[in-house]
């Protein structure tokens, strides 16, 4: 069961993100902004699929391309060309600190698929 509570916290003044939440009843949607979850301390997805790569990218000075800010994974250079990847990867950091990198889609397991948009055309 799904259940979405709308300002569940108040860290940041508007919602940028749902986040799905294993509760005793079920897991709950909750509709808040990325800085609730570093305020909780839960922005740790070591082993997670992620989205980096497919919904974002980062572009550093040297024109080096990666899928996220966290620099997870080189994908090119703006110079010679890029590919973007056609599947998540698999995050490997200890922390995910960049407010973007955390709104990019992320589950902990395959079982969730179903309930992030960007999934059920790739897994
Ligand atoms: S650190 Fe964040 S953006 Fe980078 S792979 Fe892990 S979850 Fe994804």
């Amino acid at each position: 069961m799904t259940k979405i509570i709308k300002k569940k916290n108040r860290a940041s003044s508007f919602p940028n993100v749902v986040s799905y939440q294993e509760q005793q009843n079920g897991v709950i949607g909750v509709e808040e902004n990325v800085n609730d979850i570093i305020v909780r301390g839960e922005n740790s997805f070591k082993g997670w699929l992620c989205w980096a790569g497919i919904q974002s990218l980062y572009i550093d000075s040297n024109n080096d391309v990666y899928s996220a800010s966290c620099r997870i994974h080189k994908l090119g250079n703006i110079s010679d060309g890029f590919k973007m990847p056609e599947a998540p990867l698999l995050c490997t950091k200890s922390w995910c600190a960049c407010a973007a990198d955390i709104n990019t889609t992320k589950i902990k397991s395959k079982q969730y698929t179903s309930l992030v948009r960007i999934a059920k055309s790739i897994l």
